[in-house]
């Protein structure tokens, strides 16, 4: 097998503050693939004030209510135009839930409050003034990116969001409410940026995506396509993934009744 001698670099922001439902299984299971891989990694943990690494090749942040996304609204601003190049550059990203919002154009919150976004995503977040909508539940959706194919996790957002004109969606929602509950899109996609409702957290669940934005960081890392040394995966590690899929199959048919 291949060695992969440099080291990935991994940025993991605001690991303290944006880990609603646990987001921060996702850095785990990257650590733990990439290991099993042979593949060494660099972790940054970047969080308010803190400055970025020069080099980077993956992105992850997690979600969080309003009140810790007004929390990191203003670093966030201080750190658009980095994450910006960095997207462009096709740095592998991973933006989830309320990470996810604040990687667009903006959010305006569930207190009227509006939250300048990094504008990776050409997507807009409104969250209801009247509490009428809240997506709570089992989600299953089929990523429109050949390689992931089916993705399982847990949402939960009262924002509702809209794509634009230069947006494409990450997937298309099976089962679930996904971006807004209306137009049965879920996540946005930009270049190898990712952003989804998905928590659970979403990658140990779904081993293909883990691998597609591993692939990325290496290709990024590397200069070159390494896809191809991604080898598909056992039954065992696809077992949570199905479990997944029957429990919200049978919800999905429960309520179909
Ligand atoms: N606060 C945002 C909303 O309610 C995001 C929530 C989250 O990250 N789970 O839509």
């Amino acid at each position: 097998m291949r060695s992969y001698d440099s080291p990935i670099r991994v940025v993991s922001m605001y690991p303290d503050i944006m880990n609603t439902y646990s987001d921060r299984g996702n850095l785990l299971a990257i650590q733990y693939r990439a290991l099993q891989l042979g593949i060494k990694i660099v972790l940054e943990e970047v969080s308010l004030g803190d400055p970025f690494p020069a080099q980077c090749d993956l992105v992850l942040i997690g979600g969080g209510q309003d009140q810790e996304q007004k929390r990191i609204a203003t670093d966030l601003k201080i750190k658009t135009s980095q994450l910006q190049a960095w997207a462009e550059d096709d740095v592998s990203i991973l933006a989830v839930c309320g990470g996810f919002q604040l990687f667009g154009n903006w959010y305006r919150d569930i207190q009227g409050n509006y939250l300048e976004g990094v504008k990776i995503f050409d997507m807009t977040t409104i969250a209801p003034r009247i509490k009428n909508f809240r997506a709570v539940g089992d989600i299953w959706v089929t990523s429109r990116i050949e390689d992931v194919g089916e993705v399982v996790g847990f949402e939960n957002h009262a924002g509702q969001s809209y794509l634009g004109a230069k947006a494409s969606s990450f997937a298309s929602v099976r089962y679930g409410k996904g971006n807004n509950g209306i137009d049965k899109t879920e996540g946005a996609i930009y270049r190898n940026a990712i952003g989804t409702y998905l928590h659970g957290s979403v990658l140990p669940k779904n081993p293909r995506l883990l691998d597609y934005l591993l692939a990325n960081a290496l290709s990024h890392r590397y200069n070159e396509d390494l896809k191809p040394y991604f080898s598909s995966h056992s039954p065992f590690v696809l077992q949570a993934q199905n479990a997944a899929m029957d429990v919200t199959r049978k919800k999905s048919e429960k309520n179909d009744v």
